[in-house]
C-alpha cells in the first residue's frame, strides 16, 4: 500500500530555503519515492527543479544553488492520480505575471474529472494528467482578487483530500481540506515559518513545531506574518492509516506521537488474539513498535527474525526474472538462529491484496519457524480508498473476497488475528469521529463520485456485482 505524497513549504528570507526544503523532503521520503521537486521565488519570478527519483538522486549542490529565493515549496510524489511520468512531477507552476503560483499537493480530488471538463470548457488548458493541475486552475479561475479569496473559492468546489503548500511571488500558503484527511503542520525557524506534511520534517531541519494546520484552514504567510482563515467544517476524516503505517513513528499527529500509538496496537492485538508462542517479532520497520507492544503485553520474548534491507526504495532498474522471483527476499532476510524450531508471532501493519504476506510466512517457515501466527494492526480491508491511497480495487482486496479463516489458509499461517476497529481507536487514543475508517467500513466521509464507485465495480471480474463472495 502506498501513500501518495509529502509536501513542504518555507518562508524564511534569511535562510537557504532550497537547502532547507531538500532536507525536509529527505525526512519525508517515506511518503513518496517516485519523484521530487523544489520551487522557489526571489520575489520576481518562480522557478522549479523537479525530476523522477529519490530526493538524494534528484538534487545536487549545483541544482540547489540555482534555486535561490526567500520562499520555497517542495514535494515527494507517489502517483495515485496521473501516471508516473516526468510531466506529472511536482511542484507545478501555473499562470503568468503576478498571477503565477506554484503548488504541491498530497491527496486525491474525487470530483477532478468533472472540474477538469468544466475548466476546459472555460478555455483552461491542461499539461498534466494530475488532479493538482485541476486545483491550481480552479484557484486561477476564481473571480476573487486576493489569493486567500481565490483559494477559498477553490475549496468550495473541491471534493476530496488535499493538504497543499502554495507559493506566489510574495507569499506562502498551507491549506488543508475540511475533512483533514492528510496531515499538515506549522512550525517556525529562525524568524521564518515552515509548513510540512509531518512534524518529523521540522525536527530534521531544526524547526520548532507550532501546531497542526486545522481541517478547513488556510495559513497565509507574508512579510506581515502569519494569518489564519477557516472554512466551516462538518464531518472529520483523518486517515487512520497515517497512524498505522504511513507517517513516521517519530511524527506527532493530533498531539499523539505515533510510536506509542503503534506500540498500543500491538498490546491490543495481544489482548484480542493471545496465543502460546516462543517469540514475537514485528515486520520491520512499520510494525516494529507494534511487535514490541505485543511482546510487552503478552510476556513472550521479542526477537528480530527478519532483517530489512533499509535501502530498498524505488528503483528504475528493472529486475530480471530471477531477481523478481526472489520477491520479498529482496526486502527481507530471515535469521534462522532466531527462528529455528520456534512458535513465532509475527505482527504486521496490514494485509491488502495478500501478495506479500504468504511470502513472509514462507520465508519464516523455510528459516525453521515451527508455527507462524500472524497478527495485523489494521482491521480487515474490505473497501477501496478514493482519497489518495493506492490500495487496490475491491476485487483485489483479499479481505473483501475471503473470510478470515480463508485468508489464514491463503497466507499459510497457523493462526490469523486482526485488531478490531475499537481496539485500533483505543490504541490511537483519539476520538473515533475525527477519523476516516472507510476502507474497513465502506462509510466514506466524503461523497464518493458515482463514477469512481462504478469504476471500482467494473474492475471486478463479474461486472455489476462486487466480487465473488460478499462479506
Ligand atoms: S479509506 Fe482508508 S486509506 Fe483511504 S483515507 Fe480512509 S482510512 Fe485512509
Amino acid at each position: 500500500m502506498h501513500e501518495c505524497c509529502g509536501v513542504f513549504g518555507v518562508y524564511a528570507p534569511n535562510e537557504d530555503v532550497a537547502r532547507l526544503t531538500f532536507f525536509a523532503l529527505f525526512a519525508l521520503q517515506h511518503r513518496g519515492q517516485e519523484s521530487a521537486g523544489i520551487a522557489t521565488t526571489d520575489g520576481k519570478r518562480l522557478q522549479v527543479y523537479a525530476k523522477m527519483g529519490l530526493v538524494s538522486q534528484v538534487f545536487s549542490e549545483d541544482s540547489l544553488s540555482r534555486l535561490s529565493g526567500d520562499i520555497a515549496i517542495g514535494h515527494n510524489r507517489y502517483s495515485t492520480r496521473g501516471s508516473s511520468r516526468v510531466i506529472n512531477v511536482q511542484p507545478i507552476i501555473v499562470g503568468s505575471g503576478s498571477n503565477t503560483i506554484a503548488i504541491a499537493h498530497n491527496g486525491n480530488i474525487v470530483n477532478a474529472e468533472h472540474l477538469r471538463e468544466e475548466l476546459c470548457d472555460l478555455g483552461y488548458t491542461f499539461h498534466t494528467s494530475t488532479d493538482t493541475e485541476v486545483i491550481v486552475n480552479l484557484i486561477l479561475s476564481s473571480p476573487d482578487k486576493d489569493w486567500v479569496g481565490k483559494i477559498r473559492y477553490a475549496m468550495h468546489r473541491l471534493q476530496g483530500a488535499y493538504s497543499l503548500t502554495i507559493m506566489t511571488n510574495h507569499s506562502l500558503f498551507g491549506v488543508r481540506d475540511p475533512f483533514g484527511v492528510r496531515p499538515l503542520c506549522l512550525g517556525s525557524i529562525n524568524g521564518g515559518w515552515v509548513i510540512a506534511s509531518e512534524s518529523c520534517a521540522l525536527d530534521h531541519i531544526g524547526a520548532s513545531f507550532i501546531r497542526e494546520v486545522e481541517p478547513g484552514e488556510i495559513i497565509s504567510i507574508t512579510g506581515n506574518g502569519v494569518d489564519s482563515y477557516r472554512e466551516e467544517v462538518g464531518r472529520r476524516g483523518l486517515c487512520i492509516f497515517e497512524y498505522i503505517y504511513f507517517a513516521r513513528p517519530d511524527s506527532v499527529i493530533n498531539g499523539r506521537l505515533l510510536y506509542p500509538a503503534r506500540q498500543a496496537m500491538g498490546e491490543g492485538l495481544a489482548e484480542e488474539h493471545a496465543v502460546d508462542a516462543d517469540v514475537v517479532m514485528g515486520v520491520p520497520d512499520s510494525a516494529t513498535a507494534a511487535g514490541i507492544g505485543y511482546a510487552q503485553k503478552s510476556g513472550i520474548p521479542l526477537a528480530e527474525g527478519l532483517i530489512k534491507n533499509r535501502y530498498v526504495g524505488r528503483t528504475f532498474i528493472e529486475p530480471d526474472q530471477r531477481i523478481r522471483d526472489l520477491g520479498v527476499k529482496l526486502k527481507f532476510n530471515p535469521l534462522p538462529q532466531m527462528l529455528d524450531g520456534k512458535r513465532v508471532v509475527v505482527v504486521d501493519d496490514s494485509i491488502v491484496r495478500g501478495t506479500t504476506t504468504p511470502q513472509v510466512v514462507k520465508l519464516l517457515r523455510r528459516a525453521g519457524a515451527r508455527e507462524v501466527h500472524m497478527r495485523i494492526c489494521a482491521p480487515p480491508l474490505r473497501y477501496p480508498c478514493f482519497f489518495g491511497v493506492d490500495m487496490a480495487t475491491r476485487w483485489e482486496l483479499i479481505a473483501a473476497q475471503k473470510t478470515i479463516p480463508e485468508v489464514r489458509d491463503f497466507i499459510g499461517a497457523d493462526s490469523l488475528g486482526y485488531l478490531s476497529i475499537d481496539g485500533l481507536i483505543k490504541a490511537v487514543a483519539l476520538p473515533k469521529d475525527i477519523f476516516c475508517l472507510a476502507c474497513f467500513t465502506g462509510d466514506y466521509p466524503i461523497p464518493v463520485q458515482l463514477e469512481m464507485a462504478k469504476l471500482a465495480l467494473e474492475t471486478m471480474p463479474q461486472l455489476g456485482h462486487p466480487g465473488g463472495k460478499q462479506r
